[in-house]
Order: structure tokens, then C-alpha cells, then sequence
């Protein structure tokens, strides 16, 4: 059954929502982590596009991740959006990471359950759901961690 519209509005009133990544957030509802696929040629886009790069087709539809993934890149931020940075105390980790689909399709969001010697370039990651502001939110913590939240 697909949520309506309506009920994705209400649930991330912060979002930017526009036709192209609704599917997106109606993801996130159903704590599936989305991303538009080429249905021709197989390759995954992180921007809500319906046409691909790689070979120009429009048959472009969202299909879920693994949520399998390692970090790719890392940053402490001093300052800046503490929004990101979760249950952390400055500074705040930012980290992209690089899922295993493919190269090159990363995610920047919030890290749950890792002490900071945990985040190192390369770690495996795993996605987990997190609540914010009462609408379920995709988060990473290091792969095989219990949940320690
Ligand atoms: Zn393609």
C-alpha cells in the first residue's frame, strides 16, 4: 500500500519536497532506504533524476539499498550544523558513505552508536533507523555494533 502524498508532507514538514524525490521520503516511511535505479543498464543514482547518466535512458525507478556501506569520507566539525550531529557533543562527525551498490553512490547522515576511534575512512557501516522529530530518518553505525542507544 503507498502512503499518500499528504501523509509524507506531514511527517517531514522540513523537507524539500518536490515530485522528483517524494518517492524518497515515502521510502523512509516504510524504513526503506531508496534510490533511483536505471531499470536498462542497472546503475544507481544518488541525485532523484529520471534520466541516466550512463546511458541516457528515462525507464528510471527508486528501488531500495542494502544499506550496507563504509565510510568514504570523514570530517569533525567544530562548528556548523548540529543538526547532523545527532547525540554527539562538538565536534560532530560528518561522514559520506560510500554504499556497496556501487561507486561513487554515497549518503551524508547522521552516525548512531560509534565512539569516535570507531570512525575511521573505510569502516563498515550499516544502516539503522533513527527518529527525528517523530518521522523515521536513515542513520549509520559501525557494521556488527548492537544497538547501544
Ligand atoms: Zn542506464
Amino acid at each position: 500500500v503507498e502512503e499518500p502524498d499528504a501523509e509524507v508532507f506531514e511527517r517531514y514538514p522540513e523537507a524539500p519536497l518536490d515530485r522528483d524525490n517524494i518517492e524518497y521520503y515515502k521510502g523512509l516511511l516504510r524504513h526503506e532506504l531508496r534510490f533511483n535505479r536505471c531499470q536498462d543498464c542497472g546503475h544507481w543514482m544518488d541525485t532523484p533524476r529520471d534520466l541516466c547518466p550512463e546511458c541516457w535512458s528515462h525507464d528510471v525507478a527508486p528501488e531500495p539499498v542494502s544499506g550496507r556501506g563504509s565510510v568514504y569520507m570523514l570530517t569533525w566539525l567544530h562548528q556548523g550544523p548540529a543538526e547532523l550531529g545527532g547525540n554527539y557533543e562538538e565536534p560532530f562527525p560528518l561522514v559520506s558513505v560510500e554504499l556497496a551498490e556501487q561507486r561513487a553512490l554515497r549518503l551524508t547522515t547522521w552516525i548512531v552508536n560509534a565512539r569516535r576511534e570507531d570512525l575511521t575512512v573505510g569502516r563498515e557501516m550499516e544502516l539503522v533507523w533513527i527518529d527525528r522529530a517523530g518521522a523515521p530518518v536513515p542513520a549509520f553505525q559501525p557494521a556488527g555494533e548492537e544497538a547501544r542507544s
